[in-house]
């Protein structure tokens, strides 16, 4: 069976310690290959090769290391297909998911950024008859970039792109969950001309090679992605550091349906934004909203399309749900179902665990879910699920739908659907979270700034956001 194994250096190396914990696939449940279970060793042998690194990449002209970010591009999409299968396989979502959105994704994440860096400026403030001040964007040297497991490369090439156009050595971690796809980045960046020990790849677990990374005195800036809890962990740690610190944390987003939308467009929205990718997009909606002269007309249409959505083996070109990413998480997502019971829901459709035949019949399969009659405080509506589990609800009035959109801990995205043009700008300036999409959903212009408020995050990733994320500011004043 594979050993996948680390990328420091420009080479591939395995763990100092010489362990290997297991690689799941989800679709069948069985291990299929094994993951390094690194450490502090590893990450001290990383930050010596990107410290050796650092003056080279950082000195390269700008228009250089441009270059080498595209060919690193070009280079994932010549390989499509193999990142493609591997990023399916590792996670479980449907091939035709990763082929149209994980991977693709990640070949514009290193383009945009590649060529965003040659169109970074910095200012410049005149002081009338006294000098000038410029300010100068310096990199900050060595970074950690950590990424969650829901869209494994996409997530990880979006902090590493822009770390890497900024001029920086980068330490990253993806998620043991799902490792692969970044184990075969190193390759490509191999090939892309990437100097040795600009890009340094460590796998294992959080609590361990996570850990030494966040803790390291050398790494000075944490680029993360995962859930709340594991945020305020690295930022109790990394805080008193004084490292610089981009958090995008988890999510209960609400989506607010007012009955003068454009039901048809509204209803195949709300299939995708309820359930792609499981369920397990940080910005999925999972407490929809309805008005309630429609709220009837909703529940019959939503349940009767999501009864339709075929739930099977990833490489199954029908599946529209995959596998939930591993058991503990499958085990996770059935025990809200069961709280949802016990406070009082009822299951419209779903709410259960799917066998499929053989060799499929140990993956981890959850029926699309859709659940009524739960109050809008309760822990169903205010914990992150992250799975093919949502809520409905009917509201009367604008500020009952926002008082209910607006009452949790989290807030990193909100939809609203109406053809009211004053209400739609107006909720979405109520709407406490970092992204609001109205008539639409995970439309993602890369420039735009990507974050969330309160629980969900502190910092912003995205266009010139990362850039000024991943450089330092220095401000140099010239007296006349
Ligand atoms: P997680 O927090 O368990 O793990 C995320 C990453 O952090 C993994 O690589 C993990 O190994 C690492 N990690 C864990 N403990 C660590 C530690 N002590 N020190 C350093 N690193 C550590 O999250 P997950 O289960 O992989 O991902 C799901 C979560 O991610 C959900 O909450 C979801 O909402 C969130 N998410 C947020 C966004 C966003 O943009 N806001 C995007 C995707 C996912």
């Amino acid at each position: 069976m594979k050993k996948l194994q680390n990328y420091i250096d420009g080479k591939y190396q395995d763990p100092l310690c010489g362990q290997f914990i297991d690689n799941i696939e989800p679709a069948t449940g069985k291990v299929y290959s094994y993951i390094p279970d690194s450490d502090e060793q590893d990450v001290e042998v990383a930050v010596n090769a990107a410290e050796k690194a650092f003056p080279i990449w950082s000195k390269m002209s700008t228009e250089e290391r441009s270059q080498i970010l595209v060919r690193l591009s070009e280079g994932i999409q010549n390989r499509m297909d193999e990142f493609v299968q591997a990023e399916s396989r590792d996670n479980g979502k449907p091939v035709t998911l990763a082929a149209h959105v994980d991977i693709p994704r990640a070949v514009s994440n290193f383009h945009f950024f590649a060529t965003a860096i040659t169109h970074f400026s910095s200012e410049s403030h005149y002081m009338e008859g006294l000098g000038l001040n410029y300010t100068l964007r310096k990199p900050i040297g060595i970074v950690g970039c950590i990424s969650p497991w829901n869209l494994p490369l996409y997530l990880f090439s979006w902090k590493i792109a822009p770390a890497l156009a900024a001029g920086n050595c980068v330490i990253a971690k993806p998620s043991e969950i799902t490792p692969y796809t970044a184990y075969l980045l190193g390759e490509v960046a191999k090939e892309a001309g990437l100097p040795d020990g600009v890009l340094n790849i460590l796998h294992g677990l959080g609590h361990r090679v996570g850990d030494a990374i966040i803790k390291h005195p050398k790494i000075k800036a944490i680029s993360f992605t995962g859930g709340t809890k594991t945020g305020e962990y690295i930022a109790r740690t990394a805080a008193p550091m004084f490292k610089k610190l981009s958090l995008e944390l988890g999510g209960k987003n609400p989506v607010i349906i007012f009955a003068d939308c454009d039901f048809d467009e509204m209803l195949s929205t709300t299939i995708r934004s309820s359930f792609a990718n499981q369920g397990q997009i940080c910005l999925c909606g999972s407490r929809i909203l309805v008005e309630r002269s429609i709220y009837d007309k909703f529940k019959e249409a939503f349940v009767s399309k999501v009864e339709k959505s075929v739930v099977s083996y990833p490489s199954d070109p029908k599946a529209n749900l995959g596998a939930v990413v591993s058991e503990p998480h499958m085990e996770k997502i059935l025990s809200y179902i069961e709280l949802a019971k016990e406070e009082g829901g009822t299951i419209l459709t779903g709410g259960e665990r799917v066998i499929l035949d053989a060799p499929y019949q140990d993956g981890y399969y959850i029926r699309p879910t859709v659940i009524e009659g739960l109050a809008y405080n309760c822990r169903t509506n205010q914990e992150e699920i992250f799975g093919p589990v949502v809520t409905i609800a009917p509201f009367d009035t604008e500020e009952e739908a926002l008082m209910m959109a607006n009452s949790t801990q989290y807030g990193l995205q909100t939809t609203l659907w109406t053809s009211d043009l004053k209400r739609a700008h107006r909720v979405a300036d109520e709407a406490q979270s970092g992204i609001v999409w109205i008539n639409s959903w995970l439309v993602r212009d890369l420039r735009t700034p990507f974050g969330g408020v309160k629980a969900s995050g502190v910092g912003r990733e995205g266009g010139l956001e990362a850039l000024r994320f991943f450089t330092e500011a220095k401000n140099v004043f010239v007296k006349y």
